[in-house]
């Protein structure tokens, strides 16, 4: 028998993904075209970024820009929207602004003006997205939920950025669904205010279920498409 290829590999964790996405939404009476999934490729190579774009993925996910810099110029003749899901620095933005469409970290002042600047110095319109705490480990960035509304106005105010919504990480070791139940009242109240921002980006490889079942629109898979990721030395 001829040995799996990596595109096998990947073939057969996107249909198995893509089949968890559609019993989760069948269970909670939602159309999958709701639903963007989003490779999170992080650890892996551009090769892997190449061969799922081949096999019909548009959406990546990366979490430090001195990986994903590199990638995204790497893969820059395929059709892929690159997000950045990790926490971000100030000094990173210049950068990330030159790839990323999708910012899902904003988690503070500081970042809208300097993701703004960048934004605008790139000439280009990046889609920031509103993280919240649902727990109190402040290591996994977000903003607490009460800062929310604000961070959201001046989001929306800011020049070259777009507000889409908001995005959260299941606090750690805890049943997941109460926590999104929370994510979409938050959500809810920033599209109050703001009717255009409507991403909710949650849902991981271990929790994808339940963040459809409360209303999430992007989820962000790495382990569940990719396999195992070698520890990250920082
Ligand atoms: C790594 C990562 C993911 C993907 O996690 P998996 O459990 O591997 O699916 C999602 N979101 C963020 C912010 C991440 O850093």
């Amino acid at each position: 028998m001829a040995a799996l290829t990596r595109r096998d590999e990947l073939a057969a964790n996107l249909a198995a993904v893509r089949e968890r996405i559609a019993a989760a939404c069948a269970a909670a009476g939602r159309d999958p075209a709701e639903l963007t999934l989003i490779a999170v490729t992080k650890t892996f190579p551009a090769s892997d970024v190449r061969l799922l774009a081949g096999l019909g993925v548009s959406d990546v996910g990366e979490n430090r820009d001195q990986e994903a810099a590199p990638k995204a110029a790497d893969c820059a003749d395929l059709p892929l929207r690159w997000h950045f899901v990790g926490q971000l620095q100030t000094n990173k933005c210049r950068s990330v602004a030159g790839y990323a469409a999708v910012v899902h970290s904003v988690d503070r002042e500081r970042l809208v003006g300097a993701l703004s600047r960048a934004a605008v110095a790139a000439g280009r319109t990046v889609t920031a997205l509103v993280q919240v705490a649902l727990d109190d480990d402040p290591g996994r960035g977000g903003a607490p939920v009460r800062q929310v509304p604000a961070l959201a106005d001046a989001v929306a105010a800011a020049p070259g950025l777009r507000l889409g919504g908001v995005m959260a990480v299941a606090p750690l070791g805890a049943d997941p669904d109460p926590a999104f139940a929370r994510l979409a009242e938050v959500a809810a109240a920033v599209r109050r205010a703001h009717p255009d921002a409507a991403i909710v980006s949650a849902g991981m490889s271990g929790d994808l279920e339940a963040a459809v079942r409360r209303g999430a629109t992007h989820l962000r898979v790495g382990t569940a498409l990719l396999g195992g990721r070698a520890p990250v030395v920082r």
